[in-house]
């Protein structure tokens, strides 16, 4: 089994890049932001609770996300893998994770880092903006979101450089570059 950790800021190419991992490699896709928005669609509950977070571009609460991410597990049990898109957000999901992982025996085996400077991630999302009709796209909230990432996100970073598996990847470029730049650094581990 293969577990991936895609990490960096919003929009750094984490979803875009995610799409090209699974269909090369055969992983599960887990993307937090996408099971938010569908519960947010669906006016689950959760996804009501979820909704007040994400419109000011503040994470949702640990609890909630972390949940989430067991249930995924749970209903995928025989597979090549999982890659982890928006997820862990915060130290304590990234501790939830390995403890998760842990249970099943099949810890984290890379995390990468998308290096994406701030000009361009501000460029990105507010032209994503444009076309996404994403509600968290505009200014306001996406200074939010960049603001949650350094306090609460970029921390993440320094936990998993502490266990080594953690590598950093430039994120600026073209799309089929970077996934280049990911190939390479997946298979030097599926081929060691
Ligand atoms: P982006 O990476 O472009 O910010 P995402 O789709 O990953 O977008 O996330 C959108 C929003 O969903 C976040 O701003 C946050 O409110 C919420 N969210 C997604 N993943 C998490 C998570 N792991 N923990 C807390 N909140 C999350």
């Amino acid at each position: 089994m293969f577990n991936l950790v895609l990490f960096g800021p919003p929009g750094s190419g984490k979803g875009t890049q995610s799409n090209s991992i699974i269909d090369k490699y055969k992983l599960i896709h887990i993307s937090t932001g996408d099971i938010l928005r569908s519960e947010v669609n669906n006016e689950t509950p959760l996804g009501l609770e979820a909704k007040k977070y994400m419109d000011q571009g503040m994470l949702v609460p640990d609890e909630v996300v972390i949940g989430m991410i067991s249930s995924k597990l749970d209903e995928n049990p025989q597979v090549n893998g999982f890659i982890f898109d928006g997820f862990p957000r915060t130290v304590a999901q990234a501790e939830a994770l390995d403890n998760l992982l842990d249970f099943k025996n099949n810890p984290i085996n890379l995390v990468l880092s998308l290096q994406v400077s701030e000009e361009e991630l501000k460029k990105r999302l507010i032209s994503r903006g444009e076309v996404s009709g994403r509600s968290d796209d505009t200014e306001a909230v996406i200074v939010n979101r960049i603001k949650e990432y350094h306090a609460k996100t970029a921390p993440v970073a320094e936990y998993y450089k502490t266990t080594e598996k953690l590598i950093e990847v430039k994120g600026e470029g073209e799309v089929d570059q970077v996934f280049g730049l990911i190939s390479a650094q997946i298979d030097s581990l599926i081929e060691a």
